[in-house]
């Protein structure tokens, strides 16, 4: 959901006028809540640290703060965007391009796989706006062609995937050609470790937006019950005679422990399916088929499927082994709570997980609490 009902328009923003007519004539009527907190931000000269879900108008977020700075007469490349794929920088570009259509900028894409003696070229004429990939530029940049001294804004897009991606070290090697006095924006859905120690390392106090929550968790209670680990079978017999489960997902870390585990559910005698990525695909495909039309309660898997399944009867996840990082977290207790339905999450959490469950609420910006005797139906 794109729209808010905050009141804040675009022409709050005192733009350019040509801006404007780009802005509008791309149908966007007002800001979304990510362009509502990243434009005055970006304008007002901080670096900017963002998470946002997908398809929230990231794009839009830094691209109209940036040609809003930017001064079609000069002759610089005056902002860098950086992406992890080709295709995702010719989009960008594209609505780069139809943002500026009044006013004059020149747009211009870089990417590996295509032939640098073109780029080189290209380069020769005048830029405004450079966007690419990280390779591809950092060698436009080394052999000259593509001059920063002028470029006082740069934007990761996609950072997680962009720093996770950079074995190389490619992006520190760019910002080292940038003028110190310049702007670092930073858009991504997680934020991994390398996200923090890049962020710590060349951001400069930068604004923070976290529009994660909001969007990903809600709906969703979450809860942890601490246990040992021989006591993890007993524990969810307890919850299954407890909570009034229509569908239930339960996670496990690997393959054996699924097949072992849905073996004792079966064997203390519920219904269960399970999955892996060991199975042949069509029978993977007729578990999913069944347990979707709800042939059956309980479905135990590993991490491998947790970004495609969506059955909105799905009232409780269970982590059964606690996963190991913030984003399959968020994938895995996503999978209920959809479309404005009730879930809850259940964390099975023994003595070694709690400095991961500290770490985890903390980058999530959210609360797990302690499973309360009776958990109340309204929640799920
Ligand atoms: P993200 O990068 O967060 O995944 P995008 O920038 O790709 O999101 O935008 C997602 C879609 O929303 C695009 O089709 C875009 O045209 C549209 N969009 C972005 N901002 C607005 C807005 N203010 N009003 C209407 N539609 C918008
Ligand atoms: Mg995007």
């Amino acid at each position: 959901d794109v729209t808010t009902t905050s009141g804040i328009e675009f022409e709050d923003y005192s733009l350019k006028r040509e801006l404007l007519m780009g802005i509008f004539e791309l149908g966007f009527e007002r800001p979304s809540p990510v362009q509502e907190e990243s434009i005055p931000q970006v304008l007002s000269g901080k670096d900017i640290l963002a998470r946002a879900k997908n398809g929230t108008g990231k794009t839009a977020a830094y691209l109209i703060p940036i040609l809003q700075k930017l001064d079609p007469y000069l002759h610089d490349i005056q902002s860098l965007i950086i992406v992890p794929t080709r295709e995702l920088a010719l989009q960008t570009s594209n609505i780069a391009k139809e943002l500026s259509k009044h006013m004059g900028v020149r747009v211009m894409v870089a990417t590996g796989g295509t032939i640098l003696r073109e780029d080189i070229l290209r380069l020769q004429d005048i830029v405004h706006l450079l966007i690419g990939t990280p390779g591809r530029l950092l060698d436009l940049i080394r052999k000259k062609v593509a001059s920063m001294v002028g470029c006082d804004v740069m934007v990761l897009d996609e950072a997680d995937k962009l720093l996770s991606m950079d074995v190389n070290e490619s992006l520190p090697q760019i910002l080292r050609h940038l003028p110190d006095e310049r702007q670092v924006l930073l858009y991504s859905a997680t934020f991994p470790v390398s996200v923090k120690s890049f962020c710590g390392r060349h951001l400069n106090d930068p604004y923070e937006i976290n529009l994660m929550e909001d969007l990903t968790l809600k709906g969703v209670t979450q809860y942890y019950a601490y246990v040992e680990e021989r006591q993890k079978v007993h524990c969810l017999n307890t919850l299954f005679l407890r909570l009034q489960i229509q569908q239930s997902v339960i996670f496990c870390s690997t393959r054996s422990r699924v097949e072992l585990l849905a073996r004792k559910i079966t064997d203390i005698g519920y219904s269960c399916f399970y999955i892996h990525s060991q199975m042949l695909q069509s029978y993977r495909n007729r578990v999913f088929h069944d347990f979707r039309k709800g042939n059956c309660r309980n479905l135990v898997c590993t991490d491998l499927f947790t970004r495609g399944i969506d059955i909105p009867t799905v009232n409780v996840v269970i982590n059964f082994d606690f996963p190991s990082n913030a984003e399959t977290y968020l994938h895995r207790i996503g999978r209920t709570g959809r479309f404005g339905h009730m879930g809850i999450a259940i964390n099975f959490v023994t003595e070694k997980d709690i400095p991961l469950l500290f770490r985890i609420e903390q980058e999530l910006n959210t609360t797990v609490t302690a499973i309360p005797p009776e958990v109340e139906k309204r929640l799920y």
